[in-house]
């Protein structure tokens, strides 16, 4: 592989690929419930796209004096950054319905409160591009913020709109006004008038927009869904046909290691374009029908389309996990103040190592390049962050800055346990387990709808699977000990040297190891 490959792909899927997506159930969306809950109905213009603001007016009456503050969002599902979307906010006001004002406070960062909130019809204000307005702490990542040219547009509503505290769950439309002739991807479906509609505001934020004028798009079929992929490129040097192109093997092995896709159409959102002026300079966030990637503008080359499509490997199969299978603290994600989930060496780790293991095993990624990454993820383990600092807390302090300094381990680190379970799981069963198997019980145990229990899981796993498992997570999970690469590799018949650290695969191993390589290396569920 050409250096830019082992670059590029360390630089992107190392440290910037994001966390947990909200796992939601799909809705259609947009009727009306049966109880009391109203629709909130957002209008969003761009304005002067000069200005870089987006003008938003949200419609809704029946507010209730429960829901008198607007709340911005302090942070974002998956994302682990403090956001304050509330610093980009100018010029809030609430009128009624005869156009009076409603005296309106702002009580904290993120936060609105409105006076008499049942008489409001409307709430409007504007609200700044994250990407070219400076703060002077806490940039928003690009992915995961708002971007306004004239050639194209990116929004993520989290970063635009606010919504009445206690209307979380209320259905939600969005009529938002592009110029004529604009192509617009996004999973979002549109209702019979044409607006945007979502069942509830997480739902919103879990669907970002790209649109332009001259993005590129290519579709495809996986697993019988399909999947679209919409690019913009500023100097148009990379198209979403040849995205497809690199894309498509790792895209069919993903719905062949799934047993089928689970979800009814997928959409990647590529933005490729040299970085914004602050903060973090590219990256790519998952949700659960679509994924936004924010990189630079190389020249196209195979080793490049390689390094993106081990990204979109990742952020594609968080399909699995957190969205068909997540606990019940990140079923219902809190805008203000989120609370971690204990379980991110799976919906991070687990993912991570899938995104290579379904390349490995689909005969896509030889075994050699597999292994030349599993080398870099234990260097970075031992040389960029603390090897003692055990998974399960770097999940429970990922929001303060302790946690936040080893948070890029769980790309590293978990991946490497992640490997180390699936060749436990296959030495225990004798060939007949691996942690594939395992992730498929679990979609089918629990699926979109049916959280697990946050404290319980790994009881819950030690059931499905084996009493060492147990033993396992307590030792490389809850805790952090040295992690046993050389004996378990060993198992596989690869020799592990810690003073390159290097691996081999042995040129005379037993007929044990043997069997056991050639399960670990097989394409499942096949057989
Ligand atoms: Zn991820």
């Amino acid at each position: 592989m050409p250096h830019l490959h082992t670059r590029a792909g360390r630089l992107l899927a190392g440290l910037f690929s994001l966390a947990i997506a909200l796992a939601l159930p799909r809705g259609a969306g947009a009727q009306s419930p049966t109880g009391d809950s109203p629709a909130l109905t957002y209008h969003v213009e761009l304005g002067d796209q000069a200005d870089d603001r987006f003008h938003v007016r949200l419609v809704v009456e029946g507010l209730s004096s429960d829901s008198d503050v607007l709340q911005f969002a302090a942070t974002a599902p998956g994302t682990y950054q403090v956001m304050d979307i509330g610093r980009f906010v100018e010029g809030l006001r609430a009128t009624g319905a005869d156009g009076s004002e409603i005296a309106v406070e702002r009580v904290s960062t993120n936060q609105w409160r409105i006076a008499s909130p049942a008489d409001v019809r409307e709430i409007s204000y504007t609200v700044a591009e994250t990407w070219d307005t400076p703060v002077p702490e806490h940039p928003v990542y690009p992915m995961a913020g708002t971007s306004i040219e004239a050639d194209h547009v990116l929004f993520n509503a989290h970063a635009v709109l606010g919504f009445p505290t206690g209307m979380q769950d209320a259905p939600v439309r969005l009529a938002f006004d592009l110029p004529e002739g604009w192509t617009v991807g996004t999973a979002l479906e549109t209702d019979g008038t044409g607006m945007y509609a979502a069942e509830d505001f997480d739902f919103l934020v879990d669907s970002p927009i790209l649109a332009g004028s001259a993005l590129t798009v290519a579709t495809t079929e996986v697993g019988g869904a399909p999947v679209e992929i919409y690019t913009y490129a500023k100097a148009g040097g990379i198209r979403s046909d040849m995205l497809l192109e690199s894309m498509a093997a790792m895209l069919n092995a993903s719905a062949d290691f799934l047993d089928g896709l689970p979800v009814d159409r997928y959409v990647f959102l590529y933005h490729f374009e040299d970085p914004p002026k602050q903060g973090t300079p590219y990256g790519a966030w998952e949700h659960s029908y679509s994924s936004e990637y924010v990189l630079p503008e190389a020249p196209w080359s195979e080793g490049y389309g390689q390094a993106i499509t081990d990204i979109a490997a990742h952020e594609f199969l968080h399909i699995v996990t957190p969205l068909n299978i997540h606990s019940e603290i990140i079923e219902h994600f809190d805008f203000e103040k989120p609370v971690p989930s204990r379980h991110l060496w799976l919906y991070e780790g687990v993912t991570e190592w899938g995104s290579h293991m379904v390349q490995l095993r689909a005969g896509i990624k030889p075994l050699d390049a597999y292994l030349t990454e599993l080398v870099q993820k234990i260097s970075a383990d031992q040389t960029q962050f603390d090897p003692t600092y055990p998974l399960e807390k770097l999940a429970l302090t990922s929001y303060g800055d302790e946690g936040q300094a080893q948070y890029g381990n769980i790309y590293m680190r978990g991946a490497l346990v992640a490997g180390l379970l699936d060749i436990r799981l296959l030495e225990l069963s004798g060939g007949e387990m691996d942690l594939q198997d395992v992730l498929l019980e679990l979609m089918e145990r629990y699926g979109k709808e049916e959280p697990f229990d946050d404290a319980t899981f790994h009881q819950t796993l030690v059931d499905m699977t084996f009493p060492e498992i147990g033993d396992f997570l307590q030792r490389y999970v809850v805790a952090a000990e040295p992690l046993p690469i050389a004996e378990y590799y060993a198992k596989l018949g690869i020799d592990y040297d810690p003073a390159g650290p290097s691996f081999r695969v042995m040129e005379e191993p037993t007929p044990e190891q043997e069997a056991l390589r050639a399960a670990w290396m097989a394409a499942r569920p096949s057989a």
